[in-house]
């Protein structure tokens, strides 16, 4: 079925992001609750028709660890693109909170899967792994969404790459600076899902800001410096699983499958569906992120 602007109610405001907003709406006929991505392109109705039938390739991406698409349609310019609306948000938000080993091993094999059911079933990379892209529920679920299935959209977005948090592999960066594209493999998303992992067992992106001079020096730390490690308190195998997702030569990298084998996600396995308290933990989160809010606006408020 087609789905149109009429169809919507639209509510409040969920993120904004580098190219547009994202609103939580509500899909009138089937009072489903939905989230609504605007993606600001200012193209011509062709180019913005050839984006809507590849991003149909999305009606095949169905898996649990994914965020389900619903459609997509244009108005004006703009792509509007409609999913299945993550209650909790994005990892980022969440993770200043802390984690327990088990929460990250849980959160670690649902984006294996994810990634893996990707690479399998629709033959793509995500490209742009990062917590952001990780939504989360009050049922404690993890899904991934914002990956890259059209080359046109991609082509598309102004290549800015503007923020100071780069989630690219060394060899990435390394081939973006030679021939502005980049050399680009599977192994490449590995990388940036060690990356993430760390960053959320941390609750701040690993190579921070404050640390570096500028991007320039920043970005050549991720490609001559030693990769980043787990925080302390967790164990040598959690430690293991990650290095071998950030090894600095990607030949070396995990595959999904050995990241599935790992004992890491074996023991995650095994704890079963009700052995991680996921839902309390997000309730936390959500909790804290709240007080976190109060708190910088109470600050603002008295001028500091
Ligand atoms: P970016 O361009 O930085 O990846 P997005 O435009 O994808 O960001 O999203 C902006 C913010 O909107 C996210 O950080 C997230 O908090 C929120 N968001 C995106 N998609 C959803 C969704 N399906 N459900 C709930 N919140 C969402």
């Amino acid at each position: 079925f087609s789905i149109s602007m009429d169809q919507f109610e639209l509510e409040d405001e969920l993120g904004k992001g580098n190219y547009g907003t994202v609103r939580r709406v509500i899909h009138k006929p089937t009072k489903v609750n939905m989230a609504m991505k605007e993606i600001r392109l200012e193209l011509e109705d062709q180019k913005l028709n050839a984006i809507l039938m590849e991003l149909d390739i999305l009606h095949r991406a169905v898996a649990p660890e994914i965020v389900e698409f619903y459609g997509a349609f244009f108005v004006e310019g703009c792509v509007y693109y409609c999913m299945e609306y993550m209650d909790a948000g994005s990892l980022d938000k969440l993770q200043g909170v802390g984690v327990s080993e088990e929460i990250l091993a849980r959160i670690s094999g649902a984006m294996v899967r994810g990634l893996k059911f990707l690479k399998d079933h629709l033959q793509i990379m995500h490209r742009d792994v990062k917590p952001t892209n990780v939504l989360v529920n009050r049922q404690g679920i993890i899904k991934l969404c914002d990956f890259g299935v059209s080359g046109q959209l991609e082509k598309s977005l102004a290549k800015t790459n503007i923020g100071c948090q780069s989630y690219m592999a060394p060899e990435r960066i390394q081939g973006e600076s030679i021939n502005n594209v980049g050399t680009y493999s599977v192994s490449s998303d590995v990388w940036s899902l060690g990356l993430s992992i760390i960053e959320v067992a941390m609750g701040h992106y690993p190579y921070p800001p404050e640390t570096y001079a500028n991007v320039f020096a920043q970005l050549t730390a991720i490609v001559q410096g030693d990769p980043p490690t787990l925080p302390d308190g967790f164990s040598d195998e959690a430690c293991d699983f990650v290095a071998r997702c950030l090894m600095k030569e990607p030949t070396r990298r995990a595959t999904y499958s050995e990241l599935l084998e790992h004992s890491f996600l074996v023991k995650d396995e095994e704890r079963g569906k009700d052995g991680v308290d996921m839902v309390s933990w997000v309730a936390g989160a959500i909790e804290w992120k709240e007080k976190e809010r109060l708190k910088a606006s109470a600050t603002a408020d008295l001028g500091l």
